[in-house]
């Protein structure tokens, strides 16, 4: 596991210093026992920051939703701590942890109004009926909900039903706040507003949120930082720019947006700077691995994002060059798939100006331009 700031160990013991909110450590659930045993979640360290919204990402069955349960205190680890302002909470029962969870499902009380269901939890833990009002006014506020405040929750739509959900479960300020895909049920442009939305209310409540998602936008728009997992691991932990544009392995390059990989050679290694040739025998200046090395005279796989590579026809003076097997538009911009030297597939997208035409046709010969430090080399 790497992170932008470099201070954690790959699956092994915790050694970040400093103040966290929650810290996860040598974590591993098993379910069943024997060869029917399930290992969801896999020797897992690392640690969430106060004030921080930190995603889980990753493909269906990877371990995201095991991992947020055994904060919330539904499901307790086989091995390893979970520590909470830096005591062991891993024993305790969920209603005992400063900790709150939005699910999928919003599980609101149809029968109550807006008002009542965001009160609701707070009369349960005994709170004075003034400052429960109090607080439900704030919250109202919080998600713009004041002018719904006495319809029954049956009677609103599912993004505002969304926003009640979140109310009530900030209503008693958790410490921490976990969301296990809340937003999936929602339509794409309603999902969108409620990103923005979610943002704005993790920054003025200054509540850490734990957010689990497969959805790789979802992750990059509204996290400070993401956990990339697969199969009960976190591969990679980094803030979405660090992720995006420096995976560790190819997995997290190809889960997290489009990538071309490309067989390169390690000509030479400086630290951070590795010199690649490329297919077309033209030496270029790369990003070494974040998380391992690299041996010159070896071969290793470097990704590319497409909108990092740009089209010309001068194909002798480019970095790579091919054939043009298919243009497509796609209002924003072009992609263009080009056959490169050697015959592996790559796609270049070249954003489109108003008026434009596309510059080039399948079977048009052409180069591949990298952008300057385009490549970032992928551990083995
Ligand atoms: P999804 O996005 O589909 O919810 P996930 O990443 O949240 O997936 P988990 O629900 O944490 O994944 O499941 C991780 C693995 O553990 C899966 O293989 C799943 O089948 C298994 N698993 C989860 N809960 C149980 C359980 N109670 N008993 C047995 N196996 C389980």
């Amino acid at each position: 596991m790497t992170e932008s700031d470099g201070s954690l160990s790959a699956r092994g013991p915790l050694v970040d210093e400093g103040r966290y909110a929650i810290e996860v450590r040598g974590v591993t659930k098993v379910f069943g026992s024997g060869q029917e045993g399930v290992r969801a979640v896999d020797d897992v360290s690392f640690s969430i920051r106060e004030n921080e919204f930190l995603t889980l990402l990753g493909p269906s069955g990877c371990g995201k939703t095991t991992l947020l349960r055994m904060i919330a205190g539904f499901d307790h680890p086989t091995y390893g701590q979970i520590y909470l302002d830096g005591a062991d909470i891993s024993g305790l029962p969920p209603f005992k942890r400063p900790v709150n969870t939005v699910f999928q499902s919003y599980a609101l009380f149809p029968h109550m109004t807006v008002a009542q269901n965001i009160g609701f939890g707070l009369e349960m833990l005994g709170q004075p009926k003034q400052e429960v009002e109090a607080t439900v006014s704030k919250m109202l506020e919080l998600v713009q909900m004041q002018a719904l405040k006495d319809r029954r929750t049956d009677q609103i739509s599912g993004g505002q039903q969304q926003r009640v959900a979140l109310a009530r479960a900030l209503a008693p300020h958790p410490k921490v706040l976990l969301l296990d895909e809340p937003l999936s049920a929602l339509d794409y442009k309603l999902r969108k507003e409620m990103q923005i939305e979610l943002k704005r209310l993790q920054n003025e409540t200054g509540i850490t949120f734990v957010f689990v998602t497969h959805d790789q936008e979802e992750a990059l728009t509204m996290s400070d930082r993401i956990a990339v997992m697969q199969s009960g691991h976190v591969l990679q932990l980094g803030s979405p720019r660090e992720i995006y544009d420096h995976p560790a392995e190819r997995f997290v390059a190809d889960f997290i947006g489009d990538t071309n990989f490309l067989d390169v050679e390690i000509v030479s290694a400086d630290g951070n700077t590795v010199t690649l040739k490329l297919s077309s025998g033209r030496e270029v200046e790369a990003d070494a691995p974040r998380d391992g090395t690299v041996t010159p005279g070896r071969r290793a796989t470097a990704a590319l994002r497409p909108e990092h590579a740009t089209v010309t026809a001068d194909a002798a003076s480019a970095d790579l060059a091919g054939k043009m097997q298919n243009v497509v538009y796609f209002g924003t911009d072009t992609h263009y798939h080009i056959e490169v030297d050697g015959g592996a597939p790559f796609v270049a997208r070249v954003q489109n100006v108003r008026g434009g035409e596309a510059a080039f046709k399948a079977g048009d010969v052409v180069g591949v331009k990298l952008q300057p430090r385009a490549l970032q080399v992928l551990k083995d």
